[in-house]
């Protein structure tokens, strides 16, 4: 007999490899890199990639990029039986667009303790007061996601302070330094 759990625990890295694939995307762009794809009777159907600067619209997270092309797609703005992995817990904006589309399952990589609505700052996905529920699987292909991530932000510090320091070694005083709007690093959970 087939292991079912050990398949649909090896689909599920093999899809999250994808999405973080769609998250180096974004990076390529400057974008925090979050990378998103639906399934649907196990095909990728939709991908998306964080984009928000690029495209000048703060709900361009990369859920609802790809959910936007899987409605258009399939001609229906409910998508019951779809499957959406991303490299990031969602935030409340998409928990509640996932949660609107009816999606049957969520499957996110690393843990967002600062705007995770899937259980690190509130559950939406399973909130009794809210008339939907959708399954959530956290965690998959964590470290990968979460140090993605990490080295974003690490690098763009570095950028930072050399682009700093250059300033001063030209004499440049009292420019404005604008901070950076930094996403803590997720940690991995035990
Ligand atoms: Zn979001």
């Amino acid at each position: 007999m087939a292991d079912t759990a050990a398949d649909d625990f090896l689909a599920d890295q093999a899809f999250m490899r994808l999405a973080l694939d769609q998250a180096h995307n974004a990076w390529l762009l400057g974008e925090v890199p979050v990378g998103a794809v639906i399934v649907r009777g196990g095909q990728v159907i939709a991908t998306g990639y964080n984009r928000p600067i690029g495209e000048n619209d703060p709900t361009a997270h990369a859920e609802i990029v790809a959910l936007r092309q899987a409605a258009a797609l399939l001609g229906n703005y409910r998508l019951p039986d779809c499957t959406l992995y991303v490299t990031l817990e969602p935030c409340a904006m998409c928990a509640m667009a996932l949660l609107h589309a009816r999606f049957a399952r969520v499957v996110f990589g690393a843990f967002d303790p600062k705007t995770g609505a899937a259980g690190s700052v509130i559950d939406l996905f399973a909130d009794p007061r809210l008339n939907h529920h959708c399954a959530v699987t956290g965690g998959v292909e964590q470290a990968a996601c979460a140090a993605l991530l990490q080295d974003f932000f690490r690098q763009r510090r570095r950028e930072q302070k050399s682009a700093l320091a250059a300033a001063a070694g030209a004499g440049l005083v009292g420019i404005e330094v604008i901070e950076l709007d930094a996403m803590p690093p997720c940690e991995p959970r035990p």
